[in-house]
């Protein structure tokens, strides 16, 4: 695996294509890999967290979710091939799991979310098989486990947000009769209806992360540290220690 460190976290280099169809052969060898999707916010909880950052590490799959991953590469002269942000690579995902009858357990946000996230996505992929949804708040591991068990799972998405999912895929990485985790963040809630997506036009210019900004005014908290990390980069570029 080609991966490329971005100020101490190693992204795989992929396009699109490339990290899908690794996606799908790790469902099919079923040991329950994980995928993570790291962006600064991600990379910069790494810095203080050596929990956080082995999760990274030990990821069987590591996709550039955030475009300040893709502007901090370029800046350290190795540049990645494409920006793929967690929520279309999961679609893609999906997409492909569908066509082969595959099955997805929703594990996340709060509660009545994962349902209307499957309801919505049975109708956008038809043949996928959502089999099973969990709250992201309240039930204690065991039951979770339990449930995915029961429901042995294709593709787990967990979006507890950041770190809390790295840490939860990395404590049961290889412990559930699962394909593949990932962690997603805030997907079920976009899944759902409960949160619209940028425009495309947003999307295209690297500026989703800002109108998710507008729309939530309290991420501005969350993207303050940015121009640390961009900073950081610099840096390390110049050869400042
Ligand atoms: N969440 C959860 N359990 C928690 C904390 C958060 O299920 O204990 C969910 C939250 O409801 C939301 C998602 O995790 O659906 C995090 O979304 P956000 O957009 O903040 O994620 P990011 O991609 O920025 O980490």
């Amino acid at each position: 695996m080609n991966r490329v460190d971005v100020l101490g976290v190693g992204i795989d280099d992929l396009t699109m294509k490339e990290a899908v169809d690794r996606a799908l052969s790790l469902v099919l060898e079923h040991r329950c890999a994980y995928m993570v999707t790291p962006n600064p916010e991600i990379v910069m909880a790494a810095w203080d967290d050596p929990e956080v950052a082995e999760a990274i590490e030990n990821a069987d799959l590591v996709i550039p979710d955030g475009t300040g991953v893709m502007q901090a590469a370029r800046i350290l002269k190795t540049p990645l091939k494409e920006h793929l942000p967690g929520i279309d690579a999961a679609t893609e995902i999906l997409k492909r799991l569908a066509q082969d009858g595959g099955s997805v357990f929703l594990f996340g946000a709060r509660p009545g979310i994962a349902e209307r996230a499957a309801e919505r996505m049975k109708k956008l992929f038809p043949g996928l098989k959502v089999c099973g949804t969990n709250d992201g708040y309240g039930s204690n591991d065991a039951t979770v486990v339990s449930k995915i068990n029961a429901a042995k799972p294709d593709f787990v998405m967990v979006c507890l947000g950041v770190p809390k999912q790295e840490k939860w895929m990395a404590k049961y990485a290889g412990k559930l009769d699962v394909g593949l985790m990932a962690g997603l963040g805030g997907t079920l809630d976009v899944f759902s209806g409960q949160v619209r997506r940028a425009p495309i036009v947003w999307q295209k210019l690297n500026l989703e992360w800002l109108y998710r900004c507008f729309a939530e005014p309290k991420r501005f908290k969350k993207i303050k540290k940015l121009p640390q990390f961009i900073f950081k980069a610099w840096r390390k570029r110049l050869g400042i220690k």
